[in-house]
């Protein structure tokens, strides 16, 4: 194996203790505790899992919480009248309604009632407008924390090649700004791009976040490349990335595993952002 591992567990870690000290910073200089909401609707046990690991990281970087649990029956009025009281409610900061909803509620309708200055997953139209202008705003997650171990890596992205397989709202679509903001030459490739080896290959940064295990291989890598991996996939053989790593590994430059790449990082952007929520509400306050 030549590549460097990008460590998602540590760089995550990092995060987490700086966001400690910059909210401990918050509060002695007069600020008050930010406090993440979070709503979760219906049994499903990985969402529970999810906003529990959630809460968890709120309590251990000093961060306040409410939690909302309603039962899987709710009805979509319901839940909107929840989110908009939560907006409304000037002792939260930053609104996450666990995804996906039951099937009888519509995602965009909920994610369209959160007040965009409490977005802290990044969902909102408000927030994917200001991010596509080059404004500050809160960013998704995920995007931002492949940035944060882009940089993390020390990799240069001023005037990179770099190509996003997949073009989710979630994922791709977010990182194409957040590259471009940084002098990148994006490339986002999808489902229906031609020749998708060839299109990888010119990518001194390749990032995956398409959902298919292992879809890319040593074909697709520019020997010295800098590999992100979003890709997460249950499979029989347990957890696997969008990209092959055993090969992958063998010829860039460096590369995140699964687990322990971005997975780590979502949380802790997560805590970045309701910090942010927080200062940005203080301050127009
Ligand atoms: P999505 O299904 O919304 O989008 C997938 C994208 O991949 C689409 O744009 C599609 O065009 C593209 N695609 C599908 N098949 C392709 C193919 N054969 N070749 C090229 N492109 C193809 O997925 P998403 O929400 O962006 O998630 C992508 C992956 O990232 C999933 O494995 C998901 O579990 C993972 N994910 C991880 C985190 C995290 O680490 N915390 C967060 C979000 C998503």
């Amino acid at each position: 194996m030549s590549a460097k591992i990008i460590d998602g567990k540590q760089v995550s870690t990092e995060v987490r203790e700086r966001v400690a000290d910059q909210v401990a910073e918050f509060i002695a200089s007069g600020g008050h505790q930010p406090v993440l909401a979070t709503v979760l609707v219906g049994d499903d046990p990985a969402s529970h899992v999810y906003v529990a690991n959630k809460i968890k990281a709120c309590e251990a970087v000093g961060i306040g919480s409410v939690h909302h649990e309603l039962p899987a029956e709710t009805s979509q009025d319901d839940l909107l009248t929840l989110v908009r009281a939560l907006g409304d409610d000037d002792g939260v900061d930053g609104i996450l309604v666990q995804l996906p909803p039951p099937d009888h509620i519509d995602p965009d309708a909920v994610i369209a009632a959160i007040d965009p200055a409490k977005d802290v997953d990044g969902l909102t139209a408000t927030s994917a407008g200001l991010l596509v202008g080059g404004r500050p705003g809160l960013v998704s997650c995920t995007p931002a924390g492949v940035i944060e171990l882009l940089d993390h890596a020390g990799t240069e992205l001023e005037g990179a090649e770099a190509v996003i397989v997949g073009r989710s709202n979630l994922v791709g679509k977010p990182l194409i700004s957040l590259l471009l903001a940084r002098n990148a030459t994006v490339t986002a490739a999808h489902s229906r791009t031609r020749d998708l080896p060839a299109v990888c290959r010119r990518a001194d940064v390749l990032i995956a976040a398409v959902g298919v295990p292992e879809l890319l291989g040593a074909e697709h890598v520019k020997p010295g490349a800098t590999v992100i991996d979003v890709g997460i996939n249950r499979t029989d053989d347990g957890l696997k990335g969008d990209v092959d790593f055993e090969a992958v590994s063998e010829i860039a430059g460096a590369i995140t595993p699964v687990p322990g790449g971005v997975g780590p990082m979502t949380i802790a952007m997560l805590m970045v952002n309701t910090l942010a929520a927080a200062k940005s509400r203080s301050k127009q306050s």
